[in-house]
């Protein structure tokens, strides 16, 4: 290990502590180890791979206080949302617990002979997580390729290292043999590319901007790499006249807002029907206005800061005479944004198009149903998106007809572990989590076998 990386609290500038980043020798050497246990975690029997995954799962729940307190203090997530995220990650690996004693395969009529398939797990599997949700993101992967037989090598984003690196003790402390699951703390140019380039790694997982995903798409073509891309958003939450308004504008600012709108899946813009627009920017404004900003420690708190100096900067360059109304902030050290509403000119307005990560939304007035969809389509993004309307018709029509992954009804709910994930055009590539994920971390292989004499 080569360099020592400062992890640091965005909600007070102050030094958390400081890591070991990993270096390529020491990346190659833990793939290694990944590839040599995979041997002995492929064969062990599928009712012990179960019991271990719901150990695992247990040791989790056991330390969730801890591992929320310490995503509080490297990520300034709302104590809330960190206790939600290690639940979550105890939830995934319950729930893909189940995988191992039900990975079917099939049997298939064919004359001749019996033939029947099997659902091979790959080898080493290559998760690149972003810093926006370390835990859940994390789990999202490893969870269901480890049912699945594989061996884990995870590399945290460099922000946010540390549940990572509890997750990968916990997982020892469960019982899992070593080297199943490793977590690499460092550098996406150095232990990210290792994976993308290194041929033991059959599979990457890769959740994080699309301008990164594209490179390693590209990265993962030489050797014929499979990939699972998650990438950027920038989606729609549409408002019909006909909506339960009040109920819209209350819910509107945690749709965009959590997690200081540093989610792929934030309704970054709002599309709401000419003419109950006035009457939505009126009661948006003041849910808006209530909505708390605050120590991200505080039970209260419905946002925190956003993760870096750097993130801050990016974020604030959206910012114009665009504004129509904001809400507040604390005073003081981090770096605190108070949530932004802005209207743009029209459509070709950067606020509206490009994704912003941060807590400003961006709305507009539509005209009609057709209207509302083509607006909504009108971007290279397709992972999320809600509905508010009380016509059911109406909310079917417009949700086949949005090209996105997830869309919600009255309601702004996008990620549950039971449903698949993923996104439509340049937001990614494949599916995570739902019945099938296990699916994506294994071959079908085919066997025939003669019957006839
Ligand atoms: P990022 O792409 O900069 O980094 C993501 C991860 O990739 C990090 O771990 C980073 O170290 C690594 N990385 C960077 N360069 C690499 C390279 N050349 N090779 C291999 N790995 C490399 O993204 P970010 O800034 O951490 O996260 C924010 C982005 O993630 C946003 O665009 C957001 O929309 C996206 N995101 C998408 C989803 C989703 O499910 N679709 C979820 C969360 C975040």
């Amino acid at each position: 290990m080569s360099t020592q990386y400062q992890v640091i609290n965005p909600a007070t500038e102050e030094i958390v502590t400081t890591i070991e980043h990993f270096d390529v020798a020491h990346t190659d050497a833990a793939i290694d180890r990944a590839a040599k246990a995979f041997e002995s975690w492929r064969n062990v029997a599928p009712g012990d791979r179960a019991r271990l995954l719901r150990a695992f799962a247990s040791k989790v729940s056991e330390h969730r206080e801890e591992l929320a307190n310490l995503e509080i203090a490297n990520s300034g997530h709302t104590r809330g949302n960190a206790l939600w995220e290690a639940d979550n990650v105890a939830n995934v690996l319950n729930y893909y617990s189940a995988t191992p004693e039900r990975l079917f395969g099939r049997q298939i009529p064919v004359p001749g002979g019996v033939d029947f398939t099997f659902k091979e797990p790959l080898g080493v599997i290559g998760i690149i997580v972003p810093w926006n949700f370390p835990m859940p993101i994390a789990g999202w992967g490893f969870g269901p390729a480890l049912a699945a037989g594989n061996t884990v090598v995870l590399k945290p984003a460099e922000l946010t290292p540390l549940t990572a690196i509890r997750l990968g003790e916990l997982a020892l402390e469960a019982g899992l043999p070593k080297d199943v699951f490793q977590v690499l703390p460092g550098k996406g140019s150095i232990v990210g590319e290792r994976f993308v380039t290194h041929p033991a790694v059959r599979k990457i997982v890769f959740t994080g901007s699309t301008e990164v995903g594209k490179h390693i798409m590209v990265g993962c073509a030489d050797q014929v790499k499979r990939l699972t891309l998650e990438l950027g958003g920038k989606s729609a939450n549409v408002i019909f006249a006909d909506a339960d308004l009040e109920k819209a504008a209350a819910a509107a600012p945690g749709s965009v807002f959590d997690n200081a709108g540093q989610d792929c899946c934030a309704r970054s813009r709002i599309l709401v029907q000419r003419s109950v627009f006035d009457r939505f920017m009126s009661l948006f404004e003041t849910s808006v206005k209530a909505f708390r900003v605050e120590d991200p420690n505080l039970e209260s708190s419905e946002m925190g800061p956003l993760i870096s100096a750097k993130q801050f900067e990016a974020v604030s360059s959206y910012l114009g005479s665009n504004v129509a109304f904001s809400g507040s902030k604390p005073e003081g050290k981090g770096y605190w944004m108070a949530p932004t509403v802005v209207t743009p000119k029209d459509t070709s307005d950067r606020a509206w198009r490009e994704e912003i990560f941060g807590p400003i939304v961006a709305v507009l007035p539509f005209e009609d149903e057709a209207d509302a969809i083509r607006l909504a389509n009108d971007s290279e993004y397709g992972l999320s998106g809600s509905i508010w309307t009380r016509d059911v018709g109406r909310a079917f029509r417009v949700a086949r007809g949005i090209d996105t992954g997830n869309l919600s009804v009255n309601s702004h709910s996008s990620v549950r572990f039971w449903t698949p994930f993923g996104g439509f055009k340049q937001s990614g590539l494949g599916r995570e989590l739902g019945p099938d994920a296990p699916d994506a971390f294994t071959e079908v292989k085919n066997i025939f076998i003669a019957t006839t004499e």
